[in-house]
């Protein structure tokens, strides 16, 4: 027994005396067992966007104690200085005497003369940042991620955290986090649950149902065009489609937020909620709405996908520095491929509506010329330093539409391979099953999954679709599900002249926001932020580049008059070709019993009869 257990243990062959450092490492911990954060944030005085933040810290063991806050926050990876906005730091002991501090980085604040002292910090947030999801607040509500606001020390991450805060009457909180006994106060089990947790306070609208034994609120901040009876109902559908991909939901309660608002759009997955952002007008139309219930799903995938199993690189999070992963594009673009299983089985999104959208992102993969300069795995390890903008259309892919692409052809190889048996939805189930968070998953452990479900070896595919440029014939790819593409009856026919410019309307007249690399313009030589004044010499003003060049046809000369620097030039553009209906997905003409079957294990829903 003895032999068996000492082969077992990694500490066998030390010293008894080593062992006996080692245990009491173990066992003596920097805290008392009951040991707890208590977080206080005052927002008595929301009109002029502050925060007073006092937090106090069990015991520490320690002579000096650094208090950080993260430099980025969870679902954003880029580095967001959010320690920029914080003053009047102070610290004092159990008895109120102050204590001597000084900042040693930017998001550091090192309080000295900790030893056996409870510890209280105070300081003040400026909170503004709506757009990012961070921090804001304003006279009529408060949205605080706590990874903007509430600092942390390494020693008291793992502690349970109590928050309770001070807001004007009328004021309703809300959060994924567990409630406290008063009023406005959340329990966190730890520092990390808290800055998955989000909490939204104000004059707000609240809904409440449940669902499969779940409960979920529904909070929206804000006026607009919204129906949110509809929003509910729709909710409902959406949260038990779930089902199709995992067998368990990893939450008793979830919390759907919503900023109906202006100036800010986007959204973030948490723990067990999420925060979604519109314009306060984009709810009503069924463009609008399908985009509203979309991003729902995306979050709602995301429960599974990124918070109960991540990448190697992001497990336990570092908040401090970059965390990287070649990964990112299957915890964002998956999360896009997957939404759509959830819309199209809870018939919130039409199979038209569907292959609309299939038909955009292959329009947008077509003239995506990065797609030939970077693979998905490199856009992952690189979405730290991500520009945006015309360089990266040109040079880069984006996790969230080429993950997209490489989790389609993934799905769809899975499905041909298993005869129809299986799907990329099996290679999700199993990671929640056996890839949960504190365990994590590297590419290895990918192609180790796939090559159990399908029974054949996936590693060249990994090669060659995620650390290569993954090569795709749409129209091949697209009729294993019946489908083909089209331009319209007379396609050959219907060309017109193209460009490649795009411009836009700006205080110095038109001027160009991107130019596709290798389109007429680039060979011609016109760049970001030329503004152009002339076409064949006569003004542009006020008018798009694509209104002017109706008048064209392909391969005419168009002379481009412009400013570049406020120096005056002119290039020749021979104009190029483009079809001139939109991309349509269609049913090939003929359909096999087995290309509907493809359609069917593909999306959950009955191939669309035409
Ligand atoms: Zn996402």
């Amino acid at each position: 027994m003895f032999k068996v257990s000492c082969l077992l243990s990694p500490i066998c062959n030390i010293t008894i005396a080593m062992r006996a450092v080692i245990v009491m490492l173990f066992i003596i911990p920097f805290f008392t067992v009951n040991a707890k954060v208590s977080v206080n944030i005052n927002i008595e005085q929301p009109q002029h966007h502050y925060a007073q933040l006092t937090i106090v810290f069990d015991k520490f063991n320690r002579e000096k104690t650094s208090f950080h806050l993260p430099t980025w926050r969870t679902g954003r990876y880029e580095i967001l200085n959010l320690a920029n906005g914080i003053r009047d730091f102070s610290a004092v002991d159990g008895n109120g005497n102050s204590l001597k501090w000084k900042k040693i980085d930017k998001d550091t604040w090192q309080v000295q003369e900790t030893l056996n002292k409870k510890v209280k910090i105070s300081y003040q947030v400026y909170a503004n940042q709506l757009g990012k999801r961070t921090r804001h607040i304003d006279d009529s509500h408060a949205f605080i991620d706590a990874s903007a606001v509430v600092m942390y020390s390494d020693f008291s991450r793992d502690q349970q955290h109590l928050i309770s805060l001070s807001v004007p009457a009328k004021w309703q909180s809300v959060s994924g986090l567990d409630l406290g006994a008063a009023p406005h106060q959340f329990i966190a089990r730890n520092y990390d649950v808290l800055v998955d947790s989000p909490i939204e306070t104000g004059i707000n609208e609240h809904h409440k149902f449940s669902v499969d034994g779940r409960s979920y609120e529904l909070v929206i901040w804000g006026k607009g065009n919204y129906d949110s009876a509809k929003m509910v109902t729709d909710l409902k559908v959406l949260v038990q489609q779930s089902k199709h991909i995992w067998h368990s939901y990893p939450f008793e309660r979830y919390v759907f937020m919503v900023h109906a608002t202006s100036g800010a759009r986007g959204a973030t997955e948490h723990l067990n909620s999420t925060i979604i952002q519109r314009s306060r007008f984009k709810f009503s139309s069924r463009k609008d709405y399908l985009g509203f219930i979309s991003t729902a799903a995306h979050e709602f995938v995301h429960t599974w996908n990124v918070k109960q199993y991540r990448p190697k690189g992001l497990v336990p999070y570092d908040y401090q520095h970059e965390n990287y992963s070649t990964l990112l594009w299957l915890s964002e673009g998956s999360t896009s491929y997957l939404q759509n299983q959830l819309l199209l089985r809870g018939e919130l999104m039409s199979s038209k509506e569907f292959l609309e959208s299939l038909a955009k992102r292959i329009t947008g993969y077509i003239h995506k010329p990065g797609r030939q300069s970077q693979t998905v795995a490199e856009a992952s390890f690189e979405k730290w330093s991500e520009e945006g903008g015309d360089y990266d259309k040109n040079h880069s892919v984006n996790i969230y539409s080429e993950g997209f692409l490489v989790s389609w052809l993934l799905d769809f190889s899975i499905i041909e391979k298993t005869n129809l048996e299986k799907s990329y939805r099996d290679v999700h189930n199993v990671l929640y099953q056996n890839h949960k968070i504190p365990k994590s998953f590297d590419e290895a452990d990918l192609v180790a999954i796939i090559n159990e479900i399908t029974g054949e070896d996936y590693q060249d595919w990994w090669q060659d679709n995620v650390h290569g440029i993954a090569e795709v014939n749409f129209d091949k790819l697209l009729a294993k599900a019946g489908l083909t593409m089209s331009y319209g009856s007379k396609e050959k026919n219907k060309q017109k002249a193209w460009s490649g410019i795009k411009t836009k309307q700006s205080s110095h007249g038109l001027q160009i926001i991107a130019v596709e690399k290798n389109s007429p313009a680039w060979q011609a030589g016109l760049m970001l932020d030329d503004i152009i004044v002339a076409i064949n010499g006569l003004r542009i003003t006020g008018k798009d580049l694509s209104e002017r060049l109706k008048n064209f046809k392909p391969k005419e000369r168009l002379r481009v008059t412009y400013f570049r620097r406020d120096e005056l030039d002119t290039r020749m553009v021979v104009l190029g070709t483009t079809p001139k209906d939109k991309l349509k997905i269609v049913p090939l003409d003929q359909v096999s019993k087995n290309q509907k079957a493809f359609f069917k294990q593909w999306t959950g829903i009955d191939f669309p009869s035409s």
